[in-house]
């Protein structure tokens, strides 16, 4: 069936991960698995086998203006990102 998702850092699947100038975490305890994030940003997200958001490999692929939308449209405020210190 669906391949397992591929985070961006196998230590820190949900985050904190570094893409491009936003330091993106997503807070697992505030996560419901709602998915809203992954219909902003398909490339930068996806759930995991604990029905948790984790930050794929792939997500440098994603325009920023979606990961932001992905944030906003989260409905528990679970993503949070600042941005990465140059
Ligand atoms: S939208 Fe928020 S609650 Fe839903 S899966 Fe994404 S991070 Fe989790």
């Amino acid at each position: 069936m669906n391949d397992k998702p591929i985070p961006l850092d196998e230590k820190h699947p949900s985050g904190p991960v570094t893409v491009g100038d936003l330091v993106i975490t997503v807070d697992r305890d505030l996560c419901i698995g709602a998915a809203t994030c992954i219909a902003a940003a398909i490339k930068a997200f996806a759930i995991d086998e604990d029905q948790k958001s984790i930050v794929l490999n792939s997500a440098h692929e994603e325009k920023r203006e979606h990961l932001l939308e992905a944030v906003r449209s989260c409905p528990t405020g679970a993503i949070k990102v600042r941005e990465a210190v140059k």
